[in-house]
């Protein structure tokens, strides 16, 4: 127990801002040092241990990571967790969060807000790199996620703790009632996708600022930026063992930390199917926790656009190639799936090809291209099923080839179907496909019920329509086909603190990363109430004789 005594203070941590996003233009500063970072970083081999309790292990169980768009370029050996080791790590945390739980929350925010500014100076360009070389992401690409979005996640997560924490319930006369938001009793496992940097350094540090100690695993194929966000932790003064960096077989990982009974949250981003899985594990062990576990979870995507008669042919066409194609499609929000009136179809498509036609795909270290690999031979044989299965069963108007010599290259695909229910238009690909199907103008209404029964899944989607009439409509019918849903807009994109983030049905919890609703399932509420003058006699005034 520390002896410390807090400060008498009520303190309140920095209104938070949006980072702006710098544009990395020819000439620019940021380019420059980028373009060095990149060429340093490009050099190395690194070796990447496990850190738990702030100690780095190697275990000598190694995988490795590569460049998607040169396969053969290794940047980093990581050495692999073994079950011994994920005990290990449970144990730090559970010691960690002695501590850190009991921690004023003003301390906590300190260390978050302090890798908030670390990232946006002085590891700012090593994490973009990471980002760029080991998950394919163009400069832009890079900035937007794994340094804006992630100093926006850190710096209002602060400002969203200190509103919760300031929440507290009414008085009645001679009582004090408070609200305490415990950390929850256990830890909490985050496990992150690969696609975006930004997610699994909130995945991790979300419940570590409300309290919580932490196993983080990271995603295999975003391993090099992963470690180099937990390096971020480590200079912002994070206490060892508040989160523990555990790279391995998922599987495994995930099977040891669910038999634990101290799990007290899973806090995921990933697919759906992942995420069921771990639910039903849970489901299945539930008697063995201490407490029931939190489960949050942000899964995949089926995303739409959909156009009325009175939409702008071009704006229609510039989100079909920015909202399909950018990160080569490979965002949860990604356009996969759009639906466009007969009387816009020639010119929506003819622009939207001609605007293909210019995308430039390659090595995102050349500031030309707009899109680079997609990110393993895992996602480039499924992607490369789809569009087999594309060219067999619709029309694919542009792209459609794919090549996995060098780098995993899959062409940015345009495809039109005329069933609706195409699989291409229900399952989520997480690739650069985007498949059109054209409705008879007169049939917006049907066509909106068809687009909210197509799929499973209900994150993000998009309506582009002139008359306010339709854009009413369409807000309506489809109130449950997204938890993001854009007006005359990309669906990707959302910038914390302003579309907080995330969707229902099987797209997930929808606790929306980022948010102060997120936050609260990291804590559990105790009421106390404090009678300043207690009661002196039990009977009631009612009781008396009339
Ligand atoms: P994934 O489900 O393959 O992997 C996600 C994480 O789960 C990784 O760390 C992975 O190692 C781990 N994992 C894999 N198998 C596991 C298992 N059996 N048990 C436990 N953990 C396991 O997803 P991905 O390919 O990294 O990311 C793409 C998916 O993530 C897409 O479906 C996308 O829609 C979704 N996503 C959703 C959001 C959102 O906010 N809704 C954001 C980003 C990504």
């Amino acid at each position: 127990m520390s002896t410390i005594a807090s400060l008498s203070a009520v303190r309140r941590v920095p209104a938070a801002v949006n980072e702006p996003i710098k544009s990395y233009a020819p000439g620019s500063p940021e380019r420059v040092e980028l373009k060095a970072r990149l060429a340093a970083m490009a050099n190395e081999r690194i070796e990447i241990p496990l850190i738990i309790g702030g100690r780095e292990i190697r275990t000598g169980k190694i995988g490795q990571t590569v460049m998607p768009f040169k396969h053969s370029h290794i940047l980093a050996d990581y050495h692999m967790a073994g079950p011994e080791h994920v005990q290990q790590a449970i144990a730090a945390a559970l010691k960690a969060r002695q501590e850190w739980a009991s921690w004023p929350f003003e301390d906590r925010a300190a260390v978050i807000l302090k890798a908030a500014e670390l990232l946006a100076t002085t590891w700012k360009a090593t994490i973009n790199s990471a980002t760029m070389l080991c998950q394919a992401k163009t400069a832009y690409q890079s900035e937007i996620d794994a340094a804006c979005e992630l100093i926006d996640f850190w710096r209002f997560n602060a400002q969203y703790a200190q509103e919760i924490y300031a929440e507290q319930p009414a008085n009645g006369p001679g009582v004090w009632n408070q609200l305490e938001y415990r950390a929850l009793e256990g830890f909490i496992y985050a496990v992150s996708p690969f696609n975006f940097t930004a997610i699994g350094g909130n995945l991790s540090s979300a419940p570590a600022l409300m309290g919580n100690t932490v196993v983080w695993k990271p995603a295999s194929s975003s391993m090099l930026s992963s470690y180099y966000v937990m390096r971020i932790f480590e200079a912002a003064g994070m206490p060892p063992g508040v989160i523990n960096f555990v790279p391995g077989s998922a599987g495994p990982i995930t099977n040891t930390v669910l038999a634990s009974p101290d799990l007290a949250g899973i806090h995921f981003t990933g697919s759906t199917a992942v995420f069921q899985s771990m639910w039903k594990t849970v489901g299945e062990n539930i008697a063995n926790y201490k407490t029931y576990p939190r489960l949050v979870g942000e899964t995949g995507g089926k995303d739409f656009i959909i156009a009325h008669p009175s939409a702008d042919p071009t704006a229609v066409a510039v989100a079909i190639v920015r909202g399909s194609f950018e990160y080569s499609g490979q965002k949860c929000s990604a356009a996969s799936r759009v639906y466009v009136p007969q009387s816009l179809w020639d010119e929506v498509r003819d622009r939207t090809v001609a605007m293909m036609g210019e995308i430039k795909m390659g090595d995102p270290r050349d500031f030309r291209n707009f899109t680079s690999a997609v990110i393993d031979r895992k996602a480039f044989d499924k992607i490369s099923g789809y569009l087999d299965h594309a060219k067999q069963t619709a029309t694919v108007l542009a792209g459609g080839g794919c090549n996995g010599d060098e780098g995993y290259y899959i062409e940015p695909t345009l495809v039109q179907t005329e069933d609706a229910g195409h699989r291409l238009m229900c399952e989520e690909v997480f690739g650069p496909v985007v498949t059109a199907y054209v409705y008879p103008d007169a049939k917006w209404a049907e066509t909106l019920e068809v687009l909210d029964k197509t799929s499973p899944y209900a994150l993000t989607g998009a309506v582009f329509a002139g008359e306010r009439a339709a854009v009413r409509e369409a807000t309506s019918a489809l109130r449950n086909a997204a938890g993001n849903f854009y007006i005359n807009d990309k669906p990707t994109g959302a910038v914390v603190g302003q579309q907080p983030f995330g969707g229902a049905r099987a797209s997930g919890t929808n606790d929306k990363a980022g948010s102060k609703s997120n936050l609260t399932r990291w804590v559990s509420t105790r009421t106390i109430k404090e009678t300043f003058v207690p009661a002196s006699d039990f009977t009631y005034p009612f009781m008396g004789e009339e």
